[in-house]
């Protein structure tokens, strides 16, 4: 690590101490930026790298809703508007207990740099609160969503700030806050992403992320005289991005035999059957367990993160950050496994990658792996935009397009700057913030 950068690490982590999840995107990025900075030593001149680590701009507020006994309930509301260099914000909205700033801030980050990667014009931006919609009726997410939304209005718009989902915000939650957006402010207009199909929304969002992720590692595997066919995959979650990653790579030849909830996880020797996991999850909101009282032969095991324990050629962790961790990967390697592919965000700690690294895993970043979610939702805003819409097909190649072209940018850069051609998480680093950086000097001190 240069110089430069162990300082602006430094003052980060004094000025941040209780950030954890924030420093440790920030120090994976850094850790990867040295050669970026030696070539550019006017980056340094311009304190580009200490902008680059403040977000543009933190809103913080009160979400107070009245619960189905006609209790007022409080939550916190957050949206961090990272960074606009390449585009008006864009990413997505989390409802979960755990969310803080110190999360919403490391998710702009790497928001921002996987926005960059994607190729289109959308700068980093993510959002949420700590509500918790499990176990809400729908009354009261709808109660929660537009006094969220009340608050949220003022700051976004189709042309500067455009969120979307992600943990606890799928369609239901998306539909709620539109209709708030709509009803406050007049405007039909592409405002949200991963809208229903009925009021904008794209066709192909929905299954977007799951599908990219497995676009980047077919490409990934390609690249390395590899293949998905009959390989066996864990996945981790059963959420948005874990049923769609199990849909394309059983497409693609793979055998998915083990998923989860933060409760436990389900292995299933003959493969998980998926028409099942999308009844209980995206019909009844179930739990995960509810999959052994419908599929003989399968069984649960409670405990989530011992999914990593389950003999895989291929780990694909689409739950959240910090699932997986040294042991975890230890663990996954000792039996065999060859690729991983984040589909969550930060979902490998920073020893899991590191060792992934060291034993020749192939390894496909967050950032980059997952992009295709944030890719669709551009499309999404085009096709707003044009007032026209795509067919799933057409959506479906430029997907698999971008994310061809996303693999190819971190094989370039990993080539060019990295100790080994693969390794691909210092490419998706180097690649993704060149662009902003260069954007960031063209627009000078802002
Ligand atoms: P969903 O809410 O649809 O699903 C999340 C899944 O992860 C659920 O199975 C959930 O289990 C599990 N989970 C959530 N929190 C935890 C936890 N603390 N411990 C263990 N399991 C947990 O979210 P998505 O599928 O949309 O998002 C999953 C990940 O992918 C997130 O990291 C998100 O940031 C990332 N991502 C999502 C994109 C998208 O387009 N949706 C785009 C790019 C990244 P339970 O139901 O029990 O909580």
């Amino acid at each position: 690590m240069s110089e430069y950068i162990a300082r602006v690490l430094d003052g980060l982590t004094a000025r941040n101490q209780h950030e954890k999840e924030y420093l440790q995107a920030a120090t994976e990025m850094l850790e990867s930026l040295a050669p970026v900075f030696e070539k550019h030593p006017e980056y340094e001149k311009a304190s580009l790298l200490e902008r680059f680590v403040e977000p543009e701009r933190v809103i913080l507020f009160r979400v107070p809703w009245v619960d189905d006994q006609g209790k007022v309930q409080v939550n916190r509301g957050y949206r961090v508007q990272y960074n606009s260099a390449i585009g008006p914000y864009k990413g997505g909205l989390r409802l979960h207990p755990s969310v803080n700033l110190s999360i919403l801030k490391f998710l702009g980050l790497e928001q921002t740099l996987k926005n960059s990667l994607t190729g289109l014009p959308i700068g980093g931006g993510k959002g949420g609160s700590d509500f918790d919609p499990k176990g809400k009726s729908d009354q009261e997410v709808m109660a929660f969503c537009q006094s969220f939304m009340t608050e949220l209005y003022r700051h976004i718009g189709q042309d500067t700030d455009v969120p979307a989902g992600d943990i606890g915000v799928g369609a239901r939650e998306i539909g709620y806050l539109y209709g708030q957006y709509k009803r406050i402010t007049g405007l039909y207009e592409g405002v949200l992403t991963g809208k229903g199909l009925t009021y904008g929304g794209s066709l192909g969002r929905k299954q977007a992320t799951g599908y990219g992720l497995c676009y980047f590692v077919k490409n990934m595997l390609e690249r390395n005289g590899k293949t998905v066919d009959n390989s066996t995959v864990a996945i981790s979650g059963s959420g948005n991005v874990a049923i769609y990653a199990h849909e394309k790579i059983t497409q693609m030849g793979g055998k998915v035999v083990a998923m989860s909830d933060s409760n436990g996880y389900v292995y299933d020797p003959r493969g998980i059957d998926l028409d099942v996991v999308k009844q209980l999850k995206e019909v009844e909101r179930a739990r995960i367990r509810e999959y052994t009282n419908r599929v003989p032969g399968s069984e649960y095991h409670e405990g989530c993160k011992n999914i990593w324990q389950v003999k895989c050629d291929i780990a694909l962790p689409c739950a959240t950050q910090n699932e997986l961790d040294g042991e975890d990967a230890r663990a996954l390697v000792a039996n065999g496994c060859f690729v991983v592919g984040e589909g969550a965000n930060m979902p490998c700690t920073l020893e899991a990658v590191d060792y992934f690294l060291r034993k020749g895993v192939l390894f496909a970043p967050a950032k980059a792996a997952n992009a295709g979610g944030v890719a669709t939702s551009a499309l999404e805003m085009s096709q707003n935009s044009q007032r026209f819409s795509w067919s799933f097909e057409e959506v479906d190649e430029k997907l698999q397009g971008i994310m061809k072209g996303i693999f190819e940018k971190c094989a370039d850069a990993a080539e060019a700057f990295a100790d080994k051609p693969t390794n691909y998480v210092m490419g998706a680093n180097i690649a993704g913030f060149m662009k902003v950086a260069e954007a960031m000097m063209a627009q000078g001190c802002v």
